[in-house]
């Protein structure tokens, strides 16, 4: 029994289809075509929008700042832009996912708060027991991920090369991808101290106080600790060509090595964006100038494995400190990352061209990385995830959203693409008004094979 048929420009994996529907079943998408819909309980039409999978974001912070209960907001923040899945991070405060207690309360959390459907990352302490990674990985943790960089002594820790070591290990032959935050301490430490001390506190000093080599040196350390074992080595985020570069370069000599592009990097230029924004848009790695195009040809040349939005909601006043320093790394970026990629490759390729890579790059390769079955495309069996992206140019209100932080850098961009409905399972949780789904809604995804 159809219960729901939804119409418009459908986007499949196999290309585009116009005058086209989707038809729901049980929450699964039973059936897709053009023409004449099948009979249905209800039928939307959405005529000429863009009905896409639901974007599944591969990086997303729901607890940093206030635990488990942020996921209320942060999965919000992710239907009202599309997003009908979050890959979360670990780094919760004011614990990390580090054991099974932890993940349970946290699957416990999701089905409490979620908006949208959850996959989880798990994490270790400095000292890992690889009883504890084990007890993760069966309970359905869909990647591990460490930081060669300590952010926060307990909720964000630098784990060193040893115990990266002892990870990488436990990892062998489970599929699981390792992903990195890829900084060296003592390089960042030095140059911030010097900068420090000259005085130059203010935003332009961002990127030189994680001066690139920062950056390479973490991941060329990861890459070469990752290549004696036979484990996936995956660096979450790289602000410049060379870090792709090098990823490549192991991939090629057989070793599993992937890298991962934050949707940023992809839109804004430190040259021209950081006098203007400031704090706000301070993230880690930095922003570089200068480097967009050559990213976006990363992205084209097919070097990174997907785009994800690394959200983190921190409050205003986080992110307006008088120095550079001060201010918290991180921005909201799960309301704006499928309108903001839509909008950027519609001006490089065509809005159909657009759609594919949107479909591609922000749903179905974030999901079979995290092996998430069901998610990340429309077909038959797939879940009836759906992202609709009305063609109605708007302009960004980062104040709109009541749970929102009132914050973002894209604050007054434009998108050629407004998101006017999204479907979780089937069901509607956002109207292009207000969100309408219900807290506890969403379901914990487990890695599957
Ligand atoms: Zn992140």
């Amino acid at each position: 029994m159809t219960e729901l048929v939804l119409r418009g420009r459908v986007v499949t994996p196999s290309g585009i289809i116009d005058n086209g529907w989707i038809a729901v079943a049980g929450g699964t998408i039973s059936a897709v075509g053009n023409g004449n819909s099948p009979s249905a309980a209800e039928t939307q039409d959405f005529g000429p929008a863009w009905l896409l999978p639901g974007a599944v974001d591969g990086q997303t912070h729901a607890g940093s700042q206030i635990g488990f209960p942020g996921m209320a907001p942060t999965t919000k923040a992710a239907v009202i832009g599309g997003v009908t899945t979050i890959v979360d991070m670990p780094y919760d405060h004011p614990i990390p996912v580090t054991t099974a207690p932890v993940l349970r309360e946290k699957v416990s959390a999701i089905h409490q708060y979620a908006v949208c459907d959850v996959a989880l990352y798990g994490t270790v302490p400095p000292k890992p027991d690889p009883a504890d990674i084990r007890a993760l990985i069966d309970l359905g943790v869909c990647a591990f991920k460490i930081s060669s960089f300590e952010a926060h002594p307990d909720r964000f820790p630098r784990i060193d090369n040893a115990a990266t070591l002892t990870l990488l290990q436990a990892l062998e032959g489970t599929g699981l991808p390792l992903g990195l935050h890829n900084e060296d301490q003592e390089i960042v430490a030095h140059a911030t101290k010097l900068l420090k001390e000259a005085g130059k506190s203010g935003a332009e000093f961002h990127s030189q106080s994680r001066p690139p080599v920062a950056e390479l040196a973490a991941t060329s350390t990861f890459l070469q600790l990752a290549a004696s074992t036979e484990a996936h080595a995956h660096i979450v985020h790289i602000s410049i060509p060379e870090g792709f570069e090098m990823v490549k370069a192991y991939r090629a000599h057989g070793r599993q090595a992937t890298a991962e592009m934050c949707v940023h990097y992809l839109l804004f230029d430190a040259g021209a964006d950081m006098p203007r924004l400031k704090g706000l848009l301070k993230v880690n790695p930095p922003i570089r100038p200068g480097q967009r195009e050559a990213l976006w040809q990363v992205l084209e040349d097919g070097l990174c494995s997907f785009v994800s939005s690394d959200h983190s909601a921190w409050p205003l006043e986080r992110k307006t400190s008088a120095s550079i320093f001060d201010a918290a790394a991180g921005m909201p970026g799960l309301e704006t990352m499928l309108p903001a990629f839509f909008t950027a490759a519609a001006k490089r390729k065509g809005d159909a061209d657009a759609a594919l890579m949107t479909a591609d790059y922000l749903s179905d390769r974030p999901a079979r990385f995290f092996g998430l079955s069901g998610k990340g495309r429309i077909a038959p069996a797939f879940d009836a995830d759906i992202a609709v992206l009305a063609p109605d140019p708007y302009v960004y209100d980062a104040g709109a959203n009541p749970d929102g932080p009132g914050w973002s850098a894209y604050d007054g961009m434009a998108f050629s693409v407004r998101p006017s409905a999204t479907f979780v399972r089937g069901r509607m949780v956002f109207d292009g008004m207000a969100v309408t789904g219900t807290p506890g809604y969403g379901c914990y995804v487990p890695r599957h094979g």
